[in-house]
């Protein structure tokens, strides 16, 4: 029997769209269907699919569970979350512009600078967290607003919905870099975005095992440009990739439950602690941007930054000296992970006017037993700081 999995609520979508019993084994979870192409009755002839490259069912499957969490009417999934970004860009033609956040993910700001803007796609970045510098930024051409929300490394808030109204009388299309809220806190379509995008390998995927994107939107004539491409330049996820993804989805909303209470926990544990200078997480009070992202998050996700008293050096100490904690970079999977973006996820932004700061540390707070993250911090910094303050 199959339910209409589309009215119920979150936790039961993410497990059951897309995702009905196998019809010709009763198997529960959707097979992985490795396989390249398609027998077909008669030349054209066939159950919708062809060729691997254009259409898997395990995709499928996968496709259908992500436009049901962002409230979308159809989604795209991708090899990487670049990929992704690839596709969306497609959408775009020489001479348009697109504005991006100052702390925009590394690797988007390298694919506009190094890769799109070879071919006549211009691009400027403001910070969209604040409006004026917003409608300042925007030109005649430009096409896309790109948000991330909360931002990389800094955490900050960009107020969707405002940014979705100062745009209304204007050609370009908002896209919102969901990979740090996850659909299950964020859904950026309900708030006026035309465009989704996912880093899969993170929350989604959650468990550092995947790397993959994905698209979501509502617009028919974009639904046929993106679909189109996809299979034209092909960077499409394996069926095992889909099948890893999906089975993170489903217990997506339990971790991000768990990734939020946990870095609400450690971030109020830096907050007071004296060797720590500032913290960077939109569910203090202090935070700049905590009212919108109450009004627009349902929570505040697992992500934490925090600059520490002292210099770079001090920093890269603290970032390996954690147990618990370990020093990679990435995010958004069960196991908590620490790194020194200056030297890491960020060394790529040197030179652009996009640095971060030296002693800044970002956490990706796992779902461990939070007494042990803690403490595993807390031995971190009481073993480096005073040492360091005696050189
Ligand atoms: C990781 C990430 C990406 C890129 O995704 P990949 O899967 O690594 O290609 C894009 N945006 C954000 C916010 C990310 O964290």
């Amino acid at each position: 029997m199959t339910s209409n999995w589309q009215e119920s609520a979150f936790e039961t979508r993410a497990i059951h769209v897309g995702q009905d019993p196998d019809p010709t084994t009763g198997a529960v979870i959707p097979p992985i269907y490795q396989t390249s192409t398609y027998v077909q009755e008669a030349v054209g002839v066939h159950k919708g699919y062809e060729y691997s490259r254009t259409d898997n069912p395990t995709r499928t499957a996968l496709h259908e569970v992500m436009a049901a969490l962002e409230g979308g009417a159809w989604a795209l999934a991708y090899a990487s979350g670049l990929a992704a970004t690839q596709n969306l860009a497609y959408l775009l033609n020489p001479g348009d512009h697109v504005l991006l956040s100052d702390d925009t993910y590394g690797g988007t700001y390298r694919l506009f600078a190094k890769v799109i803007g070879r071919y006549g796609i211009d691009f400027s970045l403001a910070d969209l967290s604040d409006l004026d510098a917003v409608r300042a930024a925007l030109r005649p051409n430009t096409r896309f607003v790109w948000v991330e929300t909360p931002t990389n490394p800094y955490l900050k808030i960009v107020d969707i919905r405002a940014i979705a109204g100062i745009i209304v009388d204007h050609p370009a299309r908002l896209v919102v870099d969901n990979t740090f809220a996850s659909p299950y806190l964020q859904q950026p379509l309900s708030l006026g975005a035309d465009y989704v995008l996912h880093s899969t390998t993170k929350y989604l995927g959650g468990h550092s095992d995947v790397v993959g994107g994905v698209v979501v939107g509502n617009d028919p004539d974009a639904y046929e440009t993106l679909k189109f491409h996809q299979n034209a330049a092909g960077a499409v996820p394996g069926p095992f990739d889909c099948w890893l993804t999906l089975r993170g989805i489903k217990t997506l909303a339990v971790r991000m439950d768990r990734h939020s209470a946990n870095a609400r926990a450690v971030a109020e544990f830096l907050h007071r602690h004296e060797f720590v200078d500032r913290v960077f997480y939109p569910g203090l009070p202090d935070h700049l941007g905590h009212d919108i992202a109450q009004r627009q998050m349902r929570d505040f996700s697992g992500m934490v930054s925090f600059t520490v008293r002292g210099d770079f050096e001090v920093a890269a100490e603290v970032a390996k000296s954690t147990k618990v904690f370990q020093l990679a970079e990435s995010l958004g999977g069960v196991e908590s992970l620490i790194e020194h973006p200056g030297q890491m996820t960020h060394a790529s932004v040197a030179g652009t006017g996009a640095e971060v700061e030296d002693t800044l540390i970002r956490l990706s707070v796992g779902i461990e037993n939070v007494t042990d993250l803690v403490d595993d911090l807390e031995q971190a910094l009481a073993a480096v700081i005073p040492a360091a303050a005696l050189r």
